[in-house]
């Protein structure tokens, strides 16, 4: 079994897996991104069999045989489901046994479709199916995060797998890149009562020169400080620290925003760009309840898009500063005149 084992000096939690190296379809190994595709592809129609077995699917109901989405567990999962939580301290190191979820979502019955070419009724699926999996996984209490997030491209640690599909992790601790953004979110309400992103849009929206996208619900912007060039956030223009809240208006706004949003990435970026997206939502709280009374007013779920035209090199890991060439003023000008063209 895995191991989480947290640094006594950041904080930051890593995880030791090391039963993954010797499996097949590994996801995340730099040696598999390159590997060749294998011959059958285990998410297509008509592999199902070489999928463990299914957590749900959406499927046609008049025709059961087919399916729009459906999700399993990972081939080759980074946290096991089965077994006690065991937090243990070894003098001044903390770890736990590597208890969680690790699930995959395959977006599209159509092998190496993605979000530009999906209809949008398609893409609609897959966030209803990040909801239903977040609320399912939020019930048990082992599990502090969520985490729902997606490889595209070589570049991205993606594996040799191009069939479209997300990840879903349920943690036992909160990472640290969430916790930054939940402790800077509170220290902000603590200040003026205000949540720091409600303020960002409504700042982004006034001025108007790193809105890349505005819908009826949605604002899709390039952040003021982006660590990479063409960096992009999409937030619910409605105040709500939780993903699973998201209405159908909402799903529906969002997929038409993916699509547009997408298709310009590829126009600007080339067709062959790499990218994660990555889901910030809200932690679990079922564990802790009460101990963060204001998380509902000031943490705002949203969606990083990063795509991945630049390597990150020893200045970026040394320093944590990240060096972008392209302003973000400049990238979101380029984007809005593709997509409102
Ligand atoms: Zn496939
Ligand atoms: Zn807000
Ligand atoms: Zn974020």
């Amino acid at each position: 079994m895995s191991e989480l084992r947290k640094d006594p000096i950041t904080n930051s939690w890593i995880i030791i897996a090391s039963e993954r190296s010797k499996r097949p379809f590994d996801h995340n190994q730099l040696e598999n991104s390159a590997a060749a595709e294998p011959v059958k592809c285990p998410f297509c129609v008509g592999s199902e069999n070489m999928t463990p077995n299914e957590i749900f699917s959406y499927r046609p109901p008049d025709d059961k045989t087919k399916w729009w989405v459906r999700g399993f567990p990972a081939l080759s999962p980074i946290l096991k489901i089965e077994g006690e939580l065991d937090q243990r301290g070894f003098g001044i190191y903390d770890t736990v046994n590597g208890i969680g979820a690790h699930e995959i979502i395959v977006e599209s019955p159509k092998h190496g479709e993605d979000f530009s070419e999906m209809d949008t009724n398609q893409i609609e699926k897959v966030f209803w199916a990040y909801r239903d999996r977040i609320i399912d996984l939020k019930r048990d209490k082992r599990f502090r995060y969520i985490m729902i997030f997606k490889n595209h491209g070589p570049q991205s640690g993606a594996s040799n797998i191009k069939h479209p599909h997300s990840q879903v992790i349920a943690l036992p601790a909160t990472p640290k890149k969430i916790k930054e953004e939940l402790d800077g979110a509170k220290f902000h309400y603590g200040l003026k009562e205000r949540c720091i992103f409600c303020d960002v849009i409504s700042q982004e929206i006034q001025i108007d020169e790193r809105i890349i996208m505005k819908t009826e619900h949605f604002a899709v912007l390039a952040p003021w400080a982006p660590r990479f060039p063409y960096e992009t956030w999409i937030l619910p223009l409605k105040h709500s620290h939780d993903f699973t809240s998201i209405s159908k208006e909402q799903i529906i706004d969002l997929s038409f925003v993916y699509k547009k949003f997408f298709k310009a990435l590829y126009k600007v970026l080339g067709e062959d760009i790499s990218y994660n997206m990555i889901l910030h939502d809200a932690p679990n709280l079922l564990r802790r309840e009460g101990y963060w009374k204001t998380i509902e007013d000031d943490f705002h779920w949203h969606i990083e898009v990063i795509p991945r035209v630049t390597r990150i090199a020893g200045f970026e890991w040394g320093t944590g500063f990240y060096i972008n060439s392209i302003p973000p003023e400049h990238a979101a000008k380029e984007m809005k005149k593709i997509i409102y063209q």
